[in-house]
């Protein structure tokens, strides 16, 4: 490729509405353009990483027998509906309407419409297991569009679906498909980690995440490094010792709390610690009110409490100030199990159970009550866990302690079970006759994501760097000064040598400076260059390697076997 004739608008100025690493230096080194939050463009060096991350993604998917295809993005509602899931799917599903008022989506992931495929054909144990999958855009009203290619509203997806006769072939077809995520995210030399992950709303029963580590990443982890436990925080057991479980239950107490309202405050007021407490929480759940009670010391895991209320998140949300008001008759902050003003469903977390003479609100301004025993003063649905993991916490494999990280989730395994085969009634006939329901697997790999999170492992503050696997160009031949006949006539008998030996190779002949050149050659993180300089009349070149930035001086006829020795590998 000459840059003389590629289309790379480079910026020099770090544009503000960046915060991320990638997000900066994708926009800054010409490679995406947005279009309105969340949808973004792909220029031409930026499209061919894409393409190379595809390529390793579509080789590996190949290499365990998945067949690529390539589905609709256009969705009828009807699939939807027939899974429950145009309703639960909320507000992050793009809907739209024909001329005829018939309702579509762009579709936001695929297992309805594979699903309808193969229920169509597939009719015999004969024809199982099966394994399709595509790389195709996918659409989502993310809620907070951002990060640049980390979450957008428009993206590129791969997501693949297996089919099973039984809960053994799937499980076996994720462990394929595992070893696979594992062999894509190698290729792309990313650092990442497998964790449990939440089902949500996929539903299902095992998931795991492949998380690429970032520090600045969405996706909190936590691990273990005693044993191999590695989870997301909101799926993570959260192991909590109750401190005061002992001594006699005493009788229950109003105490006047002015204007206290926060467990700091309520700490320094009654002088004893956080887990004396107990939070009572209001939220509004679909369209009902509840309250959910968790120990004063720890944080509420929202996702646990849909799993115990059986909502989607979307459907959760705080409950207002004015809803607090009514449904307790005090200001916010005074909340609490005894004496609420309406019925509400309690939603108790299982180590309330054991705590003795805690202190709640008591749903009267400025009041609190102590020694407040549960089983005595209230009750409530106890739910096993609803509580956030922490840094610290006892692993609850092993007990060792456990570590945080942060990461972004580059892929997805699935189980499904037969969630959607029931819903859309895709069945088979086994060896003996009988009629059963397809196992089904669904897992995703986010290609426009995962290109985001390769630069930010692989970056200086110069630019990227990319790993060679990914890089849109291996080679950049830079003729220094495009005036001088010397240089130019030298840097493009080396181009041309690069190409006609198939080498993936850039000419900068542009009329620039030497500075603008060397500095877009840093930003767009070609990994090796040939710079063609004041030393061409002796057919000397710099052989410069952008990870380290180290140059070396090399004779022009050893710029094939230098070559050679770090490209091919
Ligand atoms: P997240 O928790 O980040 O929202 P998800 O669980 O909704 O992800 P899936 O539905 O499983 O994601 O999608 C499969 C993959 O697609 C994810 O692992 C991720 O890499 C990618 N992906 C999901 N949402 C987005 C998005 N808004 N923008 C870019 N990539 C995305
Ligand atoms: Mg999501």
């Amino acid at each position: 490729m000459r840059m003389s004739k590629l289309y790379m608008p480079t910026l020099r100025e770090v544009p503000s509405e960046a915060e991320l690493p990638s997000h900066k230096l994708l926009l800054r080194a010409g490679m995406i353009r947005k279009l309105v939050s969340g949808v973004y463009s792909y220029l031409p060096l930026g499209y061919r990483v894409i393409r190379k991350i595809e390529q390793i993604v579509r080789e590996e998917m190949d290499a365990i027998d998945s067949q690529e295809m390539l589905l609709s993005a256009i969705q009828p509602s009807e699939l939807w509906k027939e899974t429950g899931r145009w309703d639960d799917f909320g507000p992050e599903m793009f809907r739209l309407y024909d001329r005829n008022n018939r309702e579509f989506c762009l579709g936001p992931t695929h297992e309805e419409i594979f699903t309808d495929i193969i229920r169509n054909e597939v009719k015999s144990y004969k024809q199982l297991p099966l394994s399709l999958y595509q790389i195709q855009t996918k659409y989502r009203d993310e809620k907070r569009p951002r990060f640049g290619l980390m979450r957008c509203r428009e993206f590129i997806m791969k997501d693949a679906y297996t089919f099973d006769k039984d809960v053994e072939g799937m499980e076996k077809a994720y462990y394929i498909m595992w070893k696979a995520y594992e062999k894509v995210f190698d290729r792309c030399e990313l650092k990442y980690k497998v964790v449990e992950g939440d089902s949500g709303a996929m539903g299902g029963s095992d998931s795991h995440e492949f998380i690429a580590f970032s520090e600045m990443g969405e996706s909190d982890i936590c691990y273990c490094d005693a044993c191999d436990y590695a989870a997301t925080f909101e799926k993570a057991d959260c192991k909590y010792e109750v401190k005061n479980s002992q001594g006699d239950v005493l009788n229950k107490e109003k105490v006047h709390t002015p204007d206290v309202k926060t467990i700091e405050h309520l700490v320094e007021f009654f002088n004893t610690k956080a887990h004396s407490f107990v939070k009572t929480l209001l939220y509004k759940a679909k369209d009902e009110v509840i309250a959910v009670m968790i120990p004063g010391d720890r944080e509420l895991n929202e996702t646990k409490l849909c799993h115990a209320v059986g909502v989607n998140e979307h459907e959760l949300e705080m409950a207002t100030e004015d809803i607090v008001k009514e449904v307790t008759g005090a200001n916010v902050g005074f909340a609490g199990p005894i004496g609420l003003k309406k019925d509400i469903k309690i939603f108790v977390d299982s180590r309330i159970e054991k705590m003795k003479n805690i202190i709640v609100g008591a749903n009267e301004t400025d009041y609190h009550y102590k020694n407040v025993n549960y089983g005595v003063d209230f009750s409530g649905e106890i739910v096993d866990d609803l509580l956030m993991v922490r840094k610290g916490d006892k692993c609850p494999k092993c007990d060792s302690k456990l570590n945080q990280e942060r990461g972004n989730e580059v892929g997805n395994i699935f189980q499904l079970g037969t969630k959607y085969s029931d819903g859309l009634n895709a069945t088979f006939l086994d060896e003996n006759g009988k009629e059963r329901k397809i196992y089904m697997g669904s897992h995703g790999i986010g290609v426009s994501r995962t290109l985001a999170a390769i630069i930010e492992q692989y970056h200086d503050e110069n630019g990227i760097i990319w790993p060679l696997s990914v890089a849109p160009y291996h080679v950049l031949v830079t003729v220094v000064n495009t005036k001088n006949e010397k240089q130019v006539e030298l840097g493009e008998k080396l181009y041309k040598e690069l190409l006609d030996k198939g080498i993936e190779v850039m000419i900068d002949d542009r009329m620039e400076r030497a500075g603008v050149k060397f500095k877009d050659a840093e930003l767009i993180g070609i990994p090796y260059r040939i710079t063609v300089g004041k030393k061409a009349d002796d057919n000397i070149v710099e052989f410069v390697e952008r990870k380290t930035l180290e140059k070396k001086e090399i004779n022009a006829d050893d710029v094939l076997k230098t070559l050679s020795n770090v490209l091919i590998k």
